[in-house]
């Protein structure tokens, strides 16, 4: 069901006018937050955090404590009261003693009362202020965040990496990770999206490391005891949770964008990678500034890769903050990437104009995708950019809350809940506004909303506004719909061609619950060769289009821009969509066909689409078609013999020649499944091929054929392998090998990244079922549970307690009962860990 639309007009215009009031009478002359908060009691519903006092200014003096894991700070913090006078404050400061809280008056620090429940401060100040007068105070505390009880794994704000140097191969790191509401774990503030304040950090680090921080490094200067205090200013204002620091041995690349500093902070290890990594940040940012016409607006911009990362990225003003960074071979299977260009986005749209409230964070998420998209689109062309929407559409149709949550959502108990469908669903929100609209309104549009609402914050209706300034159209109808209206249409669409009347009839059913969609569309209809656009608007449960034609239409693309956030049954038949592989222009019109071909693999039209598609110039179909040989009847093996007589040259030339490595090591793949020793020299080939996924799949493809020879063959990769090289030594070793190739085994589990973790699990858990020594089936019971316990907040432990499961069945078989009862007695302390 379809819910009722429950905001046109959000309720804070009613709080708002009854301030008014309050005004004109002149009942009130001031207003504590108390007061404000109950103007809007109603449950469960987050309403924009009352702006009593406004920050100003932030500045901070930091020193870490690596032992304890803590940070001592000092802050002083500029307010001032944003409308009502005031002689109260509260502050957000999460988990922390708090020493001292005075303010500042000729300057001496004078105490304030002040009470503390280890969330916020409620503050009471020495005087009532009024609008516009600032006043300062001065806070000593110390932040404990590793402390704090009964948050997230990414709820911490102020992270240590390896602070005791106990972990061999791991650089000390702190770094931070604010969004939505964690900046509050290392330093009090007013942590909410709608303030912003210009930034001062100092921070107090030992010598030997790098610091960064938002805006300018001002000063550096090197103290008595061997540290250094280097001190960052941000003179631009920004919201607390775009604060950042990162400190580590990191070496600086500088690189530039029209005279401004761009600089890549990485281990020294990857230093040599990072131009392979970063280096089109300058091209992003003139792209992103010449399509928004708006400059990139701030002083420098800085991309750190940093260790154990608990967030994918973080766009922090000037300072983005990424996880690992890849070498160059892990670079050569890389493609189409678009992660920094979405942290780089959220400069404009986030950090520059932010959501108002966790509610509005479509106006950032939403955004950041739609820049990955037009990113794509500009760097590798429209196949890429629709294949990014393509799977970005997968991803939110797959979602359970796909039919029930809206983009703005007023209702939720933790601030990350709204971000949820933000990506997928806003990001193609997006980008049907901008299909509708046309390139420049809708460009004009996003310059004036970015233009009215720099260094501010926004709402939805503010984008709305903004697009019907541009454009001169209504966007309600829009809005209402696709922003404060859930799910999405769910298109039947049947065709019917009537001889005698020359006449083409369209059948459009929406059969979601609720009300129908308006949806403006383009039809192409083909007739001998020759496309004619028609553009449409479907407003109703069942619309016909009618279409006149010669004769009848070898093609009627309903929805011809694949523009749609929908899910679609589209009857047309095979001749049809074989029809649209070879003449309609985009990669979903190819996409719908082959999903129809691999259906009909049996059959000559198909298999022509299929052997077609293994040459399409786009790689993802390339694959699709090299995954459709392989998965139509389980396995190449059982394929249609014609299909699997053209197929098979074709895919012993793709492992030479294509120019995507991801297609040459799905190539291989495929033809690894026929095990058939004529391929065994090709794989043999193939193997020292500068790319890890070619050269596992090819070192698969010979332990299928022959496993003693890839038992041996393995061994020379084993001090330099990444992904499917390492997944394929690791299933070698753990099949074939034994408690010779389990050091090597340990080290590369126990070094993975989680989902490699899991990936492997199973071969590594195989491995230790048949294991000699029990030192070794010791080590590896201990590291799954370990694996367990820490993820176990991410849904990891029931996995890894089956993996466990299994090894004490098998070395139970062995008569180990130590090995059994170590694997039982890991399972009980996962189950009983918190
Ligand atoms: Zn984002």
């Amino acid at each position: 069901m379809k819910p009722i639309k429950r905001y046109t007009i959000k309720p804070i215009c009613i709080l708002l006018s009854v301030c008014y009031l309050i005004l004109l009478t002149g009942l009130f002359s001031r207003v504590s937050a108390q007061d404000l908060k109950s103007a809007f009691p109603v449950k469960g519903y987050r309403e924009t955090a009352a702006k009593v006092n406004d920050l100003v200014h932030t500045k901070l003096n930091v020193r870490f404590d690596y032992k304890k894991r803590y940070l001592y700070g000092r802050e002083w913090l500029t307010l001032h009261p944003h409308f009502y006078p005031t002689d109260t404050l509260r502050l957000d400061a999460k988990g922390m003693d708090i020493h001292t809280l005075a303010i500042l008056k000729n300057g001496k620090n004078i105490p304030l009362h002040f009470s503390y429940d280890s969330l916020s401060l409620n503050i009471k100040l020495d005087k009532v202020y009024d609008p516009f007068e600032n006043y300062t105070l001065y806070i000593a505390y110390t932040a404990k965040p590793e402390e704090l009880k009964g948050r997230r794994n990414n709820e911490h704000g102020l992270y240590f990496v390896n602070p005791d140097g106990t972990e061999k191969d791991k650089p000390t790191q702190v770094w931070t990770l604010g969004e939505p509401e964690n900046n509050s774990c290392w330093f009090p503030t007013i942590d909410k999206p709608n303030q912003k304040t210009t930034q001062e950090i100092s921070m107090t680090v030992p010598g030997k490391y790098v610091t960064l921080s938002n805006g300018r490094l001002a000063s550096q200067k090197n103290n008595a005891d061997g540290t250094r205090t280097d001190t960052w200013k941000m003179e631009l204002p920004h919201s607390p949770y775009l604060f950042m620091m990162a400190v580590g041995d990191f070496k600086i690349i500088k690189d530039s964008w029209h005279g401004k500093e761009v600089s890549y902070y990485l281990e020294p290890k990857y230093a040599p990678y990072a131009k392979d990594n970063f280096g089109v940040i300058p091209e992003a940012i003139d792209f992103f500034a010449k399509t928004l016409g708006v400059d990139f607006p701030w002083n420098k911009y800085a991309e750190v890769s940093v260790r154990d990362y608990v967030g994918g990225a973080m766009e922090n003003t000037t300072a983005a903050i990424f996880g690992n960074v890849s070498t160059r071979r892990e670079l050569a299977d890389s493609y189409y990437n678009s992660g920094m260009e979405h942290e780089l986005f959220h400069q404009w749209f986030g950090d520059y104009v932010t959501c108002e409230s966790w509610s509005n964070i479509t106006l950032n998420e939403s955004f950041a995708d739609f820049g990955e998209l037009i990113w794509l689109e500009h760097k590798y062309g429209k196949d890429a950019a629709d294949a990014h929407l393509q799977n970005g559409l997968q991803n939110y149709v797959d979602r359970q809350d796909a039919r029930t949550k809206n983009l703005v959502t007023f209702y939720y108990t933790n601030p990350k809940d709204p971000f949820g469908i933000t990506y997928s669903k806003g990001g193609r929100i997006l980008n049907m506004l901008r299909n509708y609209l046309g390139d420049a309104a809708f460009y004009k549009g996003l310059h004036l909303y970015l233009a009215t609402y720099a260094f501010k914050n926004a709402e939805v209706p503010q984008l709305r506004m903004a697009l019907e300034e541009a454009s001169g159209l209504d966007l309600n109808w829009f809005f209402n719909q696709w922003y404060y209206g859930a799910g999405h249409p769910v298109l039947d669409i049947r065709y019917q061609w009537d001889e005698a009347a020359k006449t083409q009839k369209v059948f459009v059913q929406q059969t979601q619950d609720g009300t129908a969609f308006t949806l403006p569309i383009a039809v192409d209809v083909y007739v001998n060769g020759v496309k004619e656009r028609h553009k449409i608007w479907l407003r109703s449960h069942s619309d016909t289009l009618v279409f006149k034609t010669s004769s009848k239409p070898d093609l009627v693309n309903v929805d011809a821009d694949k523009m749609l956030v929908a899910e679609k049954t589209d009857h047309k038949t095979l001749a049809e969509l074989v029809y649209q592989y070879f003449h309609a222009p985009l990669y979903l019109d190819r996409y719908e066909a082959m999903n129809l071909a691999e259906k009909n693999a049996d059959g000559p039209e198909a298999q022509r689409v299929l052997i077609a598609a293994l040459k399409d110039p786009f790689s993802g179909l390339r694959r699709k078609a090299i995954w459709a040989l392989n998965q139509n009847k389980e396995d190449i093996r059982n394929m249609n013999a014609t299909l699997r007589d053209a197929a098979l040259p074709l895919l012993v030339n793709i492992t030479r020649t294509d120019p995507n490595n991801l297609v040459q090591a799905d190539a291989i793949n495929t033809l690894s499944v026929l095990k058939d020793p004529a391929y065994l020299n090709l794989f043999r080939q193939r193997l020292n091929s500068p790319s890890y996924s070619v050269s596992g799949a090819a070192l698969n493809g010979i332990i299928r054929i022959d496993p003693a020879l890839g038992l041996s063959l393995a061994k020379q990769f084993e001090n330099d392998n990444e992904g499917q090289l390492s997944q394929a030594i690791i299933s070698v070793y753990a099949d074939q090998g034994g408690d010779a190739q389990w050091p090597f085994v340990y080290q590369r589990y126990h070094e993975a990244e989680i989902q490699n973790q899991i990936h492997v699990s199973k071969a590594f858990s195989g491995m230790i079922g048949h294991l000699t020594r029990p030192e070794a089936v010791l080590q590896g019971i201990e590291e799954l549970k370990q694996v367990a316990i820490r993820y176990k907040g991410d849904g990891v432990a029931p996995f890894m307690i089956k993996m466990l499961d299994s090894i004490k069945d098998q070395r139970t078989r062995l008569n180990d009962a130590a090995g059994a009862k170590a694997s039982a007695d890991a399972i009980q302390q996962i189950n009983d860990a918190k």
